[in-house]
């Protein structure tokens, strides 16, 4: 047996059976090897454009040297903390970040991925207001742990695991009538991705998310921005609350913070919400949450993305791409049904899911990785590094036009498709 089957093999019986034959589908039961920028090697040699990006962690590329350097200087210092002395990085990135972010935010904490920091919000918001309702929106994904798979209304997701967090309430993303109706004297706080990631890269309708700031403002509701998929230059703003000229009262971070080098997760807010934690430090805390290792990479890839100007380059190059890819979706309107985005967070909706496999199965063979939203599986997702070279950006672009004649010659060959008219639902 080779390496790859052996692999294969093992990951089936010991990691995750079903991943596994989901990966051999879409033709990618290889495994991976090394990576740099925005390619990935499989341990056959064989190079991959990173177009997913791991779900838009990738913001400054595979191993980018400065972040690299970075944690590599502070790996032979220290790599964990004692939790018992003070820490420099850790104190450093949270002055970084909340002098960064919208919103007047005085403090930062630190734990290692995008649902932790969502937890720590709605704790956060619970003490802070000594109210228990949360509010989330249908169709959001803000994390699988017990708090946040409360606000990720998915019964796939949740079903298997209930009974659920109680006090949670969902509201229709873009409704602010059933916002009204639902923030009331018992609401701690709404919590919102500004532009739902794995809810298909849908952008609320404009005027929404100022209305929903104006109205929380007024009921004393908390808004939480959950920018763990959306911040740090991935929408062509350094957050994307500030495409509506909003502050939220607190914001949720993880995914690009770490470079792509360090796993991290943090959430932000303002000092009078924090009078639980001034009192009491212990109330939340994280034994590997804010780690010299993470924090070093989160300070390096700020840097880098102010150096780089990676937040202008994501909003120009997300712009010619989506522009490239809606001319793409006129030459194939049968079966792709929209192509929307903001900066280099990109979705292609397809009629139906199995229309989305084809094609990433067909993107697999041109080289270029990509994969379907959580919680959309029609959306596939093009989520690129936002260093990306112009260069990089035309070869995927021409992986995407040759993986869409691919998926219409494999539905003409199977009859699906004829004379323009498709024969599959939704
Ligand atoms: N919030 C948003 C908006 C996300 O997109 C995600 C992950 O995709 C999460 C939270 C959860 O992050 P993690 O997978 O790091 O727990």
């Amino acid at each position: 047996m080779n390496y790859t089957e052996e692999t294969f093999q093992l990951f089936s019986k010991h990691v995750n059976p079903s991943m596994a034959a989901s990966l051999r589908l879409a033709g990618l039961d290889v495994v991976e090897d090394h990576a740099e920028g925005a390619f990935i090697w499989d341990s056959d040699g064989r190079r991959y454009l990173d177009f997913l990006g791991l779900y838009g962690t990738m913001s400054v590329g595979h191993r980018h040297p400065r972040v690299v350097e970075a944690v590599r200087r502070q790996l032979d210092r220290m790599a964990m903390p004692a939790k018992v002395m003070l820490s420099r990085p850790a104190a450093e990135l949270a002055e970084r970040l909340t002098s960064l972010a919208p919103g007047n935010m005085q403090y930062a904490f630190f734990g290692n991925s995008g649902a932790e920091a969502v937890e720590g919000a709605i704790k956060i918001a619970r003490a802070a207001t000594g109210r228990h309702k949360i509010v989330s929106a249908f169709n959001a994904f803000h994390g699988k742990t017990m708090g946040a798979l409360a606000l990720t209304p998915k019964p796939e997701y949740q079903t298997p695991f209930l009974p659920m967090l109680t006090g949670v309430a969902h509201v229709p993303f873009g409704d602010l009538a059933a916002l009204d109706a639902v923030c009331d004297a018992d609401t701690a706080a709404l919590i919102l991705e500004p532009v739902q990631g794995e809810g298909g890269v849908i952008i609320p309708p404009p005027g929404y998310l100022r209305a929903a700031r104006q109205l929380t403002s007024e009921r004393g509701v908390l808004l939480i921005a959950d920018e763990v998929q959306t911040g740090l230059g991935r929408t062509g703003k350094w957050f994307a609350v500030q495409h509506d000229d909003i502050e939220p009262d607190m914001m949720t971070l993880a995914k690009a913070l770490g470079g792509g080098i360090m796993p991290i997760g943090a959430f932000l807010a303002r000092k009078e919400l924090w009078k639980p934690f001034e009192q009491d430090y212990k109330v939340h805390s994280s034994t590997f949450g804010g780690n010299p290792l993470a924090c070093s990479a989160g300070l390096a890839t700020l840097q880098v993305i102010e150096d780089e100007g990676l937040v202008l380059r994501s909003a120009e190059l997300g712009a010619s791409m989506l522009a490239s890819l809606q001319r793409l979706q006129a030459q194939f309107p049968y079966f792709i049904t929209q192509v929307r985005g903001l900066g280099l967070m990109i979705g292609i909706e397809f009629v139906s899911a199995d229309v989305g496999t084809l094609f990433i199965s067909e993107m697999s063979k041109q080289g270029v990785l990509t994969a379907f939203g959580l919680n959309q599986p029609k959306m596939i997702r093009i989520e690129p590094p936002l260093n990306l070279t112009d260069d990089e950006a035309q070869l995927g672009l021409e992986a995407i036009e040759t993986s869409l004649v691919g998926v219409k010659t494999e539905l003409e060959h199977f009859g699906l498709l004829s004379n323009g008219v498709l024969a599959v639902s939704d």
